[in-house]
């Protein structure tokens, strides 16, 4: 028996809305990550299961291919495709599901019409400071996935049974992917509780390992090692890394969506290296992704400094300028770290 983490009013009052809804939207964030789609995919499958026949799943924008073989995967509507129908899709349904993200701009271009929308709104999600913008919000930054909290979520409302294989399949990717293979996040013995039922439904972990994780191109590997080797810069000082890629960088190595991913972890593994950036540039933004380890908010750097957020050891933000801008302002908030900060960074662990 699973500990119960959600509040028994938020499930009750969600399972309602799961009984009575005719039709139903998914929504998760832009850029959707592995924790977005699982969590979105194993909701949606759930709802099918449960006999719900118009569930739909919108995210803003495309995802790498490497969660192309996820079941469910090709049903999903990207807003940037076809943005009449995922906008009808949100106008019209009676229950929305805004699945890992908190807060409505996380959603890009949609947020308008998420905020507009009429239909009943359920917020599944572990980002810490949530919006307030849903009937129902289910926020805890404790869990390490939404993918988690959606398999929570069905238990808790007694469906255990309506989790099928290819549920399973999408919440243990999720669990995965948001907390690196279960290197961080990931001490809380549930999650291996609940592994164990996902592996019971069909779940074969060490196939999903290599779908997501060894299926790179030639191109994306030879990036990395040009990351490393001539873009990677150390502030030993700050405990600090810092790898920058540049539009004409990204097009020498034939960029596709999802080929950086994992990057801003790479120099973690570097003995006393606390704190990481990644800062490309895309065509219309410079995108900022930070990572640390301990107790330094790498959350909080990415809203002073990139307008951003996110989790106290992963986070990010955007930017509006030029790289060698991104840069200047990165090296100012190192320069600017407060006591606190600059001391999580520095202490043995
Ligand atoms: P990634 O570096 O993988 O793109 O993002 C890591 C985490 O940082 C995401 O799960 C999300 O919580 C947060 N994040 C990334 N970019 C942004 C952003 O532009 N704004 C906010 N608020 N959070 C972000
Ligand atoms: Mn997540």
């Amino acid at each position: 028996m699973l500990k119960k983490i959600i509040e028994e009013e938020h499930i009750q009052k969600a399972k309602r809305y799961v009984e009575k809804g005719n039709s139903f939207l998914i929504i998760a964030h832009v850029s959707p990550d592995g924790d977005a789609l699982g969590s979105s995919l194993g909701l949606y499958h759930f709802l099918n299961e449960y006999g719900k026949d118009k569930v739909s799943v919108v995210v803003p924008n495309n995802f790498p291919s490497y969660y192309k073989w996820m079941p469910g995967s090709k049903d999903i509507v990207i807003y940037d495709k076809y943005p009449e129908f995922a906008e009808q899709l949100i106008s019209e349904a009676d229950v929305i599901f805004c699945l890992d993200f908190n807060e409505p701009n996380r959603v890009g271009k949609l947020s308008e019409a998420l905020l507009a929308a009429g239909g009943r709104k359920v917020m599944i999600d572990h980002h810490p400071n949530s919006a307030d913008f849903c009937r129902v919000t289910m926020s805890y930054p404790e869990i390490s996935s939404t993918s988690e909290l959606v398999f929570r979520f069905i238990c808790r409302m007694g469906m255990f049974e309506l989790i099928s294989k290819e549920a399973a399949e999408c919440i243990y990717v999720g669990m995965m992917t948001d907390t690196g293979s279960f290197t961080y996040n990931s001490n809380h013995p549930e999650i291996y509780a609940i592994i164990g039922e996902l592996i019971k439904k069909g779940v074969d972990k060490d196939l999903i390992y290599r779908k997501v994780y060894q299926v790179y191109s030639e191109s994306r590997m030879r990036m990395m090692g040009y990351a490393l080797h001539e873009k990677m810069k150390l502030y030993p000082k700050q405990h600090t890394a810092l790898i920058t890629l540049s539009q004409d960088e990204l097009k020498r190595f034939h960029y596709t969506t999802g080929d950086t991913e994992g990057f801003v972890n790479l120099p973690l593994n570097i003995s006393g290296i606390k704190f990481v950036a990644f800062i490309r540039e895309y065509l219309d933004v410079i995108k900022v992704s930070l990572r640390s380890t301990g107790d330094f908010p790498c959350n909080e750097f990415a809203g002073k400094y990139f307008n951003g957020g996110g989790h106290k050891n992963a986070s990010g933000g955007e930017f509006y300028g030029t790289l060698p801008e991104a840069v200047a302002i990165f090296e100012k908030g190192l320069s600017e770290l407060t006591p606190l900060m600059q001391e999580e960074l520095t202490k043995r662990t």
